[in-house]
């Protein structure tokens, strides 16, 4: 087994990699950015010769960069955030959602009315209508507190996928070894343009990152779609 020797894209430190990770990503333990291992035939001539090591993405690459030509992060060179999303609050649970507004306003209007308004004001049904309206309100704060422990981060080189609010899980694939991105929407989230996104890995079998009730999936798999290998 050979050592390909590569530049980091950010920090330019010298990475070794086994040779037969060539054509795969490595992380750099410095910076933490992931770079690609160039085929064997990069080792230097003359061993130390550190000029002779070529950066991991080169200045031009062979293919042309259709991130870069569609006006998001090119894909060679250091890792750059793309875009980060969270699950959609309300249109991944269109009908709880009217039932709690309703609830909103209606305690919001009774508690007002049988307070201020009404002609025999009504503590017990004020009081009621207040309750009403607190709950709809505690309900909606659930429902944002919980999609922002869940978040999928697109990098120009990774996808990784963040759950959880004390404990944190993890997953990330390289979008060089993606082997597939799927789409999955029911009719009616078809409609309110919300659904789920599924990444499968070709380096590692069970490494896949599925996040459902994203807003515009087929959006978010066209900018996936860019940096993978197609
Ligand atoms: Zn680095």
């Amino acid at each position: 087994m050979h050592l390909i020797l590569l530049k980091c894209d950010r920090c330019d430190r010298v990475l070794e990699a086994p040779d037969d990770l060539a054509g795969r990503k490595i992380e750099c333990p410095a910076c933490g950015d992931v770079n690609l291992v160039p085929a064997a035939l990069a080792a230097p001539a003359q061993p130390g010769a550190l000029s002779a090591i070529p950066a991991a993405s080169p200045a031009k690459p062979a293919t042309p960069d259709r991130a870069a030509a569609a006006g998001y992060p090119p894909a060679a060179g250091p890792e750059q955030p793309v875009m980060t999303l969270h699950p959609v609050t309300f249109r991944s649970r269109p009908f709880v959602t009217l039932i709690v507004l309703a609830a909103l306003l209606v305690g919001a209007a009774g508690g007002v009315y049988f307070s201020l308004i009404a002609a025999q004001r009504d503590a017990v049904l004020a009081s009621i209508a207040s309750l009403l309206f607190i709950a709809a309100v505690l309900v909606i704060l659930v429902w944002k507190v919980a999609a922002r422990t869940e978040r999928l981060e697109i990098t120009s080189k990774r996808t990784v996928e963040r759950k959880g609010l004390l404990s944190r899980a993890t997953t990330e694939v390289l979008h060089s070894d993606i082997r597939n991105v799927q789409v999955t929407q029911t009719l009616g989230q078809r409609i309110l343009r919300t659904g789920s996104l599924g990444l499968s890995s070709a380096a590692q079998d069970d490494v896949e990152i599925i996040m459902h009730n994203l807003p515009n999936p087929q959006g978010v798999k066209r900018v996936v779609d860019l940096y993978r290998p197609l």
